[in-house]
């Protein structure tokens, strides 16, 4: 966590003359020290869900994980299985979806381990030091592979996302570096609401839900609330829209997602890095196929011990470069946000809040 009223924030731009090869190898000389020789090292990774594109490459990861090897760390690259029901809601499944991205042992020459065991519950509860905004998650339960680690480097591409805005360093840590059962105590912050009159009854989000939270009586849809996680999986395929985001949902998830982060990072004291790789900039997350056109062109990657910082230096990046054609219209310092209907930087200054970093970054760029 950085100390002085700065924190250092290292960028290899895309454009000039060396490949990532020679960038990353200079990047993470600025955040090798986390690393000890024989550290586990947790390299956190979204390896994407079956059907998109835009995820991190595996060559990317594949650097980071020989550069590691070369200061005498054994990484193993890491995720954790999903609280909506598609190709990576249990280990096996996530593992067949991230052999099919390409990310397997052999290509990676790395280990890859899904952090919180075949069904998503695996971990161990730790606590959130502190909570504002009313938020009242005091806990959260971080993926047990994640928490036996002895340092941790989060590869994170930056991108855009239905809930939170963006998805940055912020959101890979809190939501990926946990158990369901804290997925879902995130996603509590924005459950869909169900509007009844437009509902006809006929069954097809029963059928969907993979919690059977779910029931039609009187020939109406009926929610259990206790067995109702907040995954929305039911709420785009209603097919009469009875599920709605009630207001505010956007905006108090980004606030349960800083406290989810202070409570998984509290773990790694002065041992966690972040490289954000602001390339393939969708406007919408690498568990959403398809995740759409560029907002803007690539830019390069940044390094940092702050993840507050790190993720308000990708934004501002992102802010300063022309939109491509689709989004030309859109004058926004938040674009990503404003494609998204929120506010990105709440997440942001709530974690800056909770101690987590700064936003204040001097940001060094290396050729
Ligand atoms: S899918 Fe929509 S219309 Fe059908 S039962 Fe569920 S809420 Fe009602
Ligand atoms: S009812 Fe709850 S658990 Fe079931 S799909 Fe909807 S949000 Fe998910």
């Amino acid at each position: 966590m950085a100390q002085s009223s700065e924190s250092q924030v290292f960028f290899f731009p895309y454009g000039g003359k060396r490949s990532f090869l020679g960038g990353l190898r200079t990047l993470f000389t600025t955040i090798a020290h986390v690393v000890a020789p024989g550290d586990a090292v947790a390299v956190k990774v979204h390896m994407g869900e079956y059907g998109i594109s835009t995820y991190l490459r595996p060559a990317l990861v594949r650097r980071v994980c020989d550069l590691i090897k070369d200061v005498g760390g054994k990484p193993f690259v890491t995720d954790t299985t999903t609280l909506y029901a598609a190709r990576r809601f249990t280990a096996r499944q996530y593992l067949a979806t991230a052999a099919f991205n390409g990310f397997t042992k052999e290509s990676l020459e790395t280990p890859v381990i899904i952090a919180d065991g075949e069904e998503g519950y695996d971990g161990e509860w730790v606590s959130i030091p502190k909570q504002i905004y009313d938020c009242p998650l005091d806990r959260t339960k971080v993926a047990k592979e994640i928490l036996n680690a002895d340092s941790m480097i989060v590869l994170t591409h930056l991108k855009g996302h239905e809930l939170s805005g963006f998805g940055g360093s912020i959101k890979n840590v809190a939501m990926g570096c946990v158990t369901k059962e804290s997925k879902a105590g995130q996603h509590r912050a924005n459950r869909a609401e169900l509007d009844l009159s437009k509902c006809t009854g006929c069954g097809e989000c029963v059928e969907a839900c993979p919690f059977k939270a779910l029931s039609i009586v009187d020939e109406k849809a009926v929610r259990d609330d206790e067995k109702c996680t907040g995954c929305n999986h039911c709420l785009s395929l209603c097919p009469e829209q009875a599920f709605y985001l009630p207001p505010g949902a956007k905006e108090r998830f980004q606030v349960y997602l800083a406290h989810s982060a202070a409570g998984v990072l509290s773990q790694f004291p002065d041992k966690v890095a972040f490289i954000n790789f602001v390339q393939d900039i969708t406007p919408d997350c690498d568990c959403a196929p398809p995740s759409g056109l560029p907002v803007v062109s690539d830019i390069g990657i940044l390094a940092s011990m702050d993840v507050v910082a790190v993720d308000k230096a990708s934004l501002d990046l992102i802010a300063k470069a022309k939109p491509t054609e689709k989004y030309r219209h859109m004058v926004s310092s938040d674009i990503l946000g404003g494609i998204n209907g929120t506010d990105s930087l709440i997440q942001i200054r709530a974690a800056q809040e909770l101690g987590l970093g700064q936003m204040a970054y001097q940001l060094s760029e290396l050729n």
